[in-house]
This record gives C-alpha cells, structure tokens and sequence, in this order.
C-alpha cells in the first residue's frame, strides 16, 4: 500500500485537496466546542491534543439522531402510510485525527450491525484518517484490550508523527485513493521513516500492560460464576446511573427508535440510548428484566467482557478510557476486570 511523508504544508495541501469531495472534520480545539468533532474550514494541520476528544468517532456512524424514514400524517396525502424513502445523506466526510482506540471500535460495532443498513451506509459515507499516539494518558489502556498506541485497525490512513512531519500509510482502498491526493506535495518514504515507524511499534508492544491477551484471560474464566459476586452490588451501590460511560462509550451501541410529527409531517428517528437506564428494558407489559440497578450494572460489563466475546470474539471495549475519565462517581472498568480476572 502507498506511503508518503508529508510535513505540515504537505498536510495542510492535502486537507485542501480532499476538501474538494468530502467534509472533513477534526477534533475540535479548546474553546465552547472542545471535545466534539468540528467541520475544517481552514486546511492546516489541526492541533490535535494527546489523547481522544471527549465524543467518539461513533457519533458519525450513529448520528445523534440519525432520520430512518420520512412520511405524511395528512389523512387525504395518498402516500400518508407510506414511508418514504430516506434522505440522501449528501456529502461525504473524512473524520480525521482518529485515535487508534476510536478507530478500532467501527469495526468492532459492525460485527453487531452486519445487518444495519444504516451503519453500513454511515461506513461508507465516513472515510477514517487515524493519527497514532505518541504519549499514552493516564486514563488509556488500548494495549490492555487488544489495541495499541500504533494500531491501526479501522483506519483508512494512518498517520504517526515523527519529528514534525508524518509517515501516512493507506490501509485501504479508499484510502490508496486518498493518499494520492497527496502525492504532489509529499515525499517518497525512506528505509529510515519506516524504521522509525517500526520502531515506534515495537516500543508499544514492549508498553503493554499487565492484562495481555484479556479476551484470553476473561474466556479462560467462567464468568457465568461470578454473576452473583459481591462486587456488582458494590459497584451499583456506587452508581448515578447517569448513562455517561455508554453515551461516551465508542464500543456501546444502544439506540432507541420514536416518531416525531408536525404540521403533517413526521419522520421516524432513531437516537442512541443506554442500557443504564431501567426505562431501557421496559416491556409494555409492565414487566423490566432489569428493573434494579444491580442488573444494569452488571450487564453493561457483562455484555462488554462476556456476552459481546462469546458471540462476536473480542471484547468490547477499545481501552479509550472515557468511561474511566468521566464517570461522576469514579467507577473503574479496569477495576473491574482485574475483578473479574482475580476473584
Ligand atoms: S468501556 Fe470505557 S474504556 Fe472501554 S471503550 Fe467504552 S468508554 Fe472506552
Ligand atoms: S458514568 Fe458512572 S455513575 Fe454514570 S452510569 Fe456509568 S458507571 Fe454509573
């Protein structure tokens, strides 16, 4: 696959370049919008701060919310009943700036939406630039769950940065094709860049943590009978169920579906949920398979470490340390698994 060197000029040509046929959108900079994503109108290289922006990448493959259909409540409209067809999603866009973690999610979630038309068309809408990390925070654990600080799984180029210029390697098609964007304003890679590149990933191996290999370790344990340990009435005394860790969460998935009408009209949505909430489960019957808090504490880790491997292989979760970083009540999903692995 192709690979250039591009400095900052090169990067910022580029952006140019691509912004001709898609949206690019980066990780936005301190100021009202930090921790978003935001549309790229000036194109040089962004700023990209360490670490993952406070929303995840999935925001663009389950748009918050996102139209399925469209139809009329007008009684004499022929078409009243009859949805219409979605609206084309117009341009294009490059998400760029992903991390490694972020990146590694769409593919995990599209093990569980083989069959969403939708995900599958926002994955094709999205092409994925990924940047790796040079400096791993305090609240990162990529390595412990299959990823790493040089991964790039999920991307369509990758970028790392070395001494203030970056080595961009296509990992796909779509991204051979964006690359060659670049080709007038980059320079051929040389056997040292691909050294330093190579160098960098085995200090990453080198990097990983304690819990290596932890869909090994969690499978080579029957979690089943830890279903009852203490410690999920521990951690469910503990949480607000405040749902931040499953909206914050790249690898949580969770939506729910409503109509809205007005002035004849009405579109059906569908909006990300979260299996914290006990409203999640309810049964028009009255009846809430996980009615108590307990129960939807232990099944958002369950789902993440047993149910979701059991099924699908890995586990899910990227290691992107946004749950960890932002739950009010400071519960840890690293705890958790050492929990898990050490009882
Ligand atoms: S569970 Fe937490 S650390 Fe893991 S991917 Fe989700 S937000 Fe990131
Ligand atoms: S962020 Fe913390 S308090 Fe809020 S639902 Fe998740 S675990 Fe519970």
């Amino acid at each position: 696959m192709k690979a250039l060197k591009l400095d900052r000029n090169a990067i910022g040509q580029w952006l140019s370049a691509m912004a001709g046929e898609r949206d690019i959108y980066v990780p936005a900079p301190d100021g009202p919008a930090k921790g978003t994503w935001t549309l790229l109108t000036d194109y040089s290289m962004p700023e990209i701060k360490p670490g993952v922006p406070a929303r995840p990448v999935k925001n663009f493959l389950f748009p918050q919310p996102e139209t399925l259909l469209k139809f009329s409540t007008v009684p004499t409209d022929p078409n009243c009943c009859l949805p219409s067809e979605p609206e084309e999603n117009g341009r294009k866009n490059v998400v760029f700036g992903v991390r490694p973690c972020d990146a590694r999610s769409i593919g995990l979630n599209a093990l569980a939406c083989k069959a969403d038309t939708y995900y599958q068309a926002n994955m094709e809408k999205n092409a994925i630039i990924g940047l790796t990390c040079s400096q791993v925070c305090s609240t990162c654990f990529c390595s412990e769950t299959g990823g790493s600080p040089m991964g790039t799984e999920g991307c369509d180029v990758s970028l790392t940065e070395i001494d203030g210029s970056y080595i961009a390697r296509a990992m796909t098609e779509r991204g051979e094709a964006l690359l060659a964007l670049a080709e007038s304003s980059g320079k051929e890679v040389t056997d040292s860049d691909i050294s330093a590149v190579e160098a960098l990933e085995e200090k990453a191996r080198a990097g990983s943590d304690e819990i290596r290999n932890p869909e090994e370790q969690l499978r080579a344990k029957d979690l089943m009978e830890l279903y009852n340990a203490p410690f999920w009435q521990e951690l469910a005394d503990r949480c607000i169920n405040c749902g931040a860790c499953t909206f914050l969460c790249p690898t949580c998935y969770c939506f729910d579906i409503q109509d809205e009408t007005l002035h004849g009209k009405g579109r059906r949505i569908r909006c990300q949920d979260s299996c914290m909430f006990p409203l999640f489960t309810l049964h028009a019957s009255g009846h809430n398979p996980r009615g108590q808090k307990i129960q939807r504490v232990r099944n958002r880790f369950m789902h993440k470490m047993k149910y979701f491997p059991d099924r699908f292989g890995p586990i899910s979760c990227v290691g992107c340390g946004r749950c960890v970083r932002d739950c009010p009540v400071n519960i840890d999903i690293r705890e958790v698994m050492r929990s898990l692995l050490h009882i």
